[in-house]
């Protein structure tokens, strides 16, 4: 069973030299399974995700691969078995589109730790289909792993929520960012803009760490309180003073990791939230001994947290600094986001 006047077509790259040429191709969906969903796309997201894959710096892709997992637009069909879903709702997906539904994570809440994870693009289901994302025509879901979006956000709003909205809010919420406590963000850019607005909205006293200096109105104007240029010798006055602390830098040598680490109180945390393609700065174990840090890392979030992110967005008033662009741009789009020449989320209008 399939709709009948779904095209399926999307921007694909099939050589990673020319990673910002993605071409038109038609391609074929996963078969249509009984709790699957099929959705129209209207935009998709442009993540950092999306660069490493399509440049080859997370490793060779699954050519030619069809990029995007910040995904929204309107359901046209279900299958027999759907049950949160009918056609015309309002939807999204985000960075993963199928797990194994059965092992400890998925019966928990964190099925995006699920061992058999499908991720929404360069990946394959466990019967060989391939799935392909969202700088395309239409997507098919299992129904966990599409979200409804609320009324009062716009899609466009809510599309770069789906994954970097996401990947902040998960590691906010469960490293208790929250009234009392005293959160450094590092880095503004697509995930950092929501990290500041996440963690503000959530209770928490919001510090800025960048090694843009320009970027300190911009910081104030999401809700930090306090802006730190992360300049020589930035460290001095800040340490032991923050309890979380999430990274969002992109690029590993962008990244004063030990100065970082010295900010925190007695146990603070700091969460990777990036994944640059490089190993991370070395560290002598000194530095986790004398406050007792925790360094940690984080992947997307659980529907259960995309589902209270949504909410906190519409109730607080998180707002997506984006630039849209036509999906026919998605090359350059791509090359702005690599570029770091984006402020802050790229996201594609359907065009096709
Ligand atoms: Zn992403
Ligand atoms: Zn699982």
């Amino acid at each position: 069973m399939s709709p009948s006047d779904l095209e399926w077509k999307g921007y694909a790259v099939d050589d990673t030299e020319h990673w910002d040429q993605p071409k038109l191709i038609d391609f074929e969906p996963k078969r249509f399974e009984d709790y699957d969903v099929d959705v129209k796309i209207e935009y998709c997201g442009v993540c950092g995700s999306d660069v490493h894959t399509v440049t080859g710096g997370w490793g060779k892709p699954m050519l030619p691969v069809i990029p995007g997992h910040e995904i929204t637009g309107r359901v046209v069909e279900v299958g027999p078995k759907v049950t949160e879903f009918k056609v015309g709702d309002r939807v999204g997906v985000g960075a993963q589109v199928c797990s194994c539904f059965e092992c400890v994570p998925c019966k928990t809440d964190n099925e995006n730790y699920c061992l058999k994870a499908v991720n929404t693009y360069n990946a394959k289901y466990p019967n060989g289909d391939i799935a392909q994302g969202g700088y395309s025509t239409a997507i098919r879901a299992h129904e966990r792993y599409v979200f409804p979006i609320p009324n009062e956000l716009p899609l466009e709003q809510a599309s770069p929520m789906l994954c970097a909205g996401l990947t902040v809010y998960s590691p906010l919420v469960r490293n208790g960012a929250g009234p009392g406590k005293r959160v450094g963000i590092v880095g503004i850019g697509g995930l950092g803009h929501f990290a500041i607005q996440f963690a503000k909205a959530l209770g928490a006293e919001v510090v800025v760490f960048s090694h843009s200096p320009d970027k300190d109105k911009d910081a104030r104007e999401l809700g930090a309180s306090e802006f730190v240029h992360t300049a020589e010798g930035f460290v001095k006055g800040w340490e032991g003073k923050l309890d979380l602390i999430i990274c969002t830098v992109d690029v590993s040598k962008g990244i004063p990791l030990e100065d970082l680490m010295s900010t925190l109180n007695v146990g603070g945390r700091l969460i990777m939230v990036a994944l640059p393609d490089d190993n991370l700065p070395p560290m002598n174990s000194f530095q986790f001994s004398k406050n007792a840090a925790l360094l940690g890392g984080s992947h997307i979030g659980s529907k259960k947290e995309a589902l209270e992110m949504l909410d906190l967005a519409v109730k607080k008033g998180v707002k997506a600094y984006i630039e849209l662009l036509p999906m026919k741009e998605a090359g350059k789009a791509l090359r702005n986001v690599k570029e770091n020449n984006v402020r802050y989320r790229h996201v594609l209008k359907m065009d096709i």
